[in-house]
This record gives structure tokens, sequence and C-alpha cells, in this order.
């Protein structure tokens, strides 16, 4: 197939004139995997529609948002009857309770949260509270792990800062980023001795429980758990950062699939329904530092946004009221995926290691097993260029990057693994013969 691009094309050149590099959010372009991004009219379902009528099964969804696929209409109907009461009004709305309220009943450690308009957001907001509270100001990050845009969390980040290869962001003073330690993830030692050596000066740990942002990384037996451990012992908070993990890797994230309490956690993405939305919340004592009843200060124009707040509602209804089935789904189409890739790969004598947590996955480029960024680097990039390429001449548009998680909704199905599967097959032929 040879699919005509005029209008993007087009498109892409009026954008650079407007925007830096044409997007709005550096992943979007196409940097690390060559060519030229399409640009998107619509989509539906598992399907995504550019400007010149190709079709792409997609396998992005927003960057997580899209569980249930695109324009799902119990959710379209919820924006459009919001939006018809009026977009926002910056007073309290009944749906912010609601909102509030379902997210509680998956996430029983959050007691109390807020919302705000990104994942950035909520993870900038929650190491301020945990700074605050604690009167602390280190942070304990890990290198790969991303938790927004925010000065103190750009250090050794990854997404789009590990593809672009901009370990320390310029523009972030060092005073800021001295005080964010980042260490290697699945490695309990280097957070002891982190511990050791700034015994009661660490606010907080923050960690994606399963890693997104380096490409797909579980979390080794007993790592969060010892997280858990080692903060508690030192007085400082453990934040579990799920924008991305949160009603993904299980309706309750991945503290329900790992059975870890944090003291605070991040959420975006789902949460949203694809508006803008994000959330932190925990302990109802530490929260309760936020003003308008504590000294942390925090704020937001748009912060529980009436259509987000719809979007999100309608979303969250339909993840809880068929959460078995959903879930099971997901995971029986995702596994599918992965193994009938791998399958292709190794008749095609591509070395690939697949790592994958429910409907999040990540295909490497690389004979080592992927837990650490460090190993996640080994991933032959030019290689998942040219796979990115090939599958997305045969209709199968990927996250155009090594470093990122791919998602699955529940709009794919039996028709979408044959096609995704079909896709590799000339892909990675093509990666040995050229
Ligand atoms: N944390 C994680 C784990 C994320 O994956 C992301 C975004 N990919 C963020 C924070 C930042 O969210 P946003 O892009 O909505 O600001």
């Amino acid at each position: 197939m040879t699919r005509s691009l005029t209008r993007s094309r087009q498109l892409q050149l009026r954008a650079e004139q407007l925007l830096p590099g044409g997007v709005d959010s550096p992943v979007r372009a196409f940097r690390a995997v060559g060519g030229d991004p399409p640009f998107v009219a619509r989509a539906e379902g598992a399907y995504l529609f550019d400007a010149d009528g190709n079709r792409y099964l997609d396998f992005f969804g927003s960057w997580g948002p899209m569980i249930l696929g695109h324009a799902f209409p119990p959710v379209v109907e919820a924006i459009r009857e919001a939006a018809g009461k009026g977009a926002s009004f910056g007073a309290s709305t009944a749906a912010e309770g609601d909102l509030a309220e379902l997210v509680r009943r998956c996430f029983p450690s959050v007691e109390k949260l807020r919302f705000v308009s990104s994942g950035t957001e909520a993870c900038m907001s929650a190491v301020r509270l945990a700074r605050g509270f604690t009167g602390r100001n280190f942070v304990i990050k890990f290198e790969g792990c991303y938790h927004g845009h925010s000065d103190a969390m750009l250090v050794k980040a990854g997404s789009g800062v590990a593809t672009l290869g901009i370990p320390g962001s310029a523009g972030v003073p060092a005073e800021t980023a001295m005080h964010t330690l980042a260490l290697p993830f699945n490695d309990l030692e280097a957070v002891k001795a982190a511990f050791a050596a700034r015994p009661g000066e660490i606010a907080c740990v923050i960690v994606e429980p399963v890693v997104g942002n380096a490409g797909t990384i579980p979390p080794a037996e007993g790592y969060l758990q010892g997280l858990r451990e080692i903060t508690e012992r030192d007085g400082a908070l453990l934040i579990l950062d799920e924008v991305m993990t949160g009603f993904r890797v299980s309706l309750g994230g991945a503290q329900q699939v790992y059975g870890v309490k944090p003291d605070l956690t991040t959420l975006g993405k789902i949460i949203g329904g694809g508006l803008p939305c994000g959330a932190f919340g925990g302990r109802a004592d530490v929260m309760d530092k936020l003003a308008p009843l504590g000294p942390v200060y925090q704020a937001g124009t748009l912060s529980g946004n009436p259509l987000a707040m719809a979007a999100g509602i309608a979303t969250l209804r339909e993840l809880m009221a068929r959460e078995g089935e959903i879930y099971s789904g997901l995971e029986k189409t995702t596994k599918a995926i992965a193994d009938g890739v791998a399958a292709v790969a190794r008749e095609a004598g591509v070395v690939l290691t697949t790592n994958r947590v429910g409907s999040m996955f990540t295909w490497f480029f690389t004979g080592e097993p992927v837990t650490d960024f460090a190993s996640a680097a080994t991933s032959d990039t030019a290689a998942f260029g040219r796979f990115h390429r090939g599958m997305l001449e045969a209709g199968v548009w990927l996250p155009p990057s090594q470093f990122e998680a791919a998602f699955v909704s529940t709009a794919h199905g039996a028709t979408e693994v044959e096609m995704v599967v079909e896709a590799a097959r000339k892909a990675l032929v093509n990666q040995v013969t050229s």
C-alpha cells in the first residue's frame, strides 16, 4: 500500500511555520523514527483516519487515555450534554464529587484528591505537597521515568526527553535539579544508599510503578514493597505516579496489581476520558495541607472542568460496570498481539524482547531483558525506526519512539490482532532484507 499523504504534508508545512517542530508536544514528531506524522482528522474505535482519508490501526490511544476506543458513544454523549450546560464556571459542581467518589472506589488509598488539568500538574503538585508536608527538599525519581515537564522532574527523564537525548533540560536551574536524585529503576540498594546518605532530608520517592516512559518495564518482585518500607522507615512519602497505569493495568492501577499502598497517587489520561484532566490524592492528613486548609499552594482556573469531569465519569462508569470482562479482554487481546508478533519475529530471525503488563507493552529491539533505562537503551533504535515506518506503511500506527509504551483498547479485537501480526510479518521481513 502506498498512501497518499498530500494533505498531511501541506498541514505539516503550515504547522512548521507556526509551531516549533510543527507540534504541541515533542513526542508527536517522528524525529526518532523518520518520516513525517500523518495529521489526524478523526478517530473511531481502534482506528485513526488522517487528513487524506487513510486509516490506521491505533496503538498509542492518545498516549493512554482511550482505553474504551475513540469516540466511545457514552463518552461522546456525556461531553455533548455537559457542553450544552456551559463549558466552565470556575465554581464547584456536583460532577467533581461524582468523579472523586468513583476514583476513591477504584483507589482505596486515595482518601482525598484534587483535580488538575494534566499529569504534569498532578506530579508537580504532589511533589510540592510532599515537600510541604515533610519540610524536606530532596526528591528521588528513577532514570527513564517521566513525571511531566515541571522543572524538578526533568532530570534523566523518559518519554520525549529520552527519545531526544535531553537528560537535563536547558532552562532548569542547577539549584533546582540538585534536589532531584535520579536513581536506576528496580535497584533497591541504590535507594537504600541514597537514604543512608541523606537521612531525614528526602521528602519523597516518586515512581512509575510500571514504567511506561522508557518503554514498558515491570517492577521486579518485591521492588515496590521495598520502596514502601524504605520510605516509611525514613518518614518520606511514597508517590505512585499512576498517570499511565491508573485504570489501565487494572481498575485500581498498579497499586492494586502489586498490593502496595502509597501515601500519594497521581492520575491522568484515562481519568479524563480523553479530555484534559489529572488528579493527585492520597492520605487525608497529607492532602489537608493544601490551600485553602493548609500552607501548600496549588490552584487551577480550569481544574475540575465540567466537560472533563463528564468524560471521566462516563469512562470510569463503563470500566466499573464491566470491570471483569474489560480487563480480562484487554489481557487476552494484548497477549495475543505480543505472542503473535514474537512468533513472527522469531520466524524472521529478528531479535526482540517484549515487555508487557496487561494492555501496555513495548517491543524492544534487543536480546537483553529490559529491567531499567540502561537495558532499554541497549535497544537498536534504528531498527525500531525501520519497524515503525514499515508498520505505518502497513496501516499500523505505533508510538513513534522506542521509549514509549503501546496501548490496546477494548475496541481492539480478533480482526485487529490479525492485522497487527500480519503488518509485523511484513515489517520484520523488511528489517532483515533491508
Ligand atoms: N506521568 C506519567 C507516568 C506520564 O506517562 C505522563 C505523560 N505521558 C505524565 C506524568 C505527564 O502527563 P501530561 O502529559 O498529561 O502532563
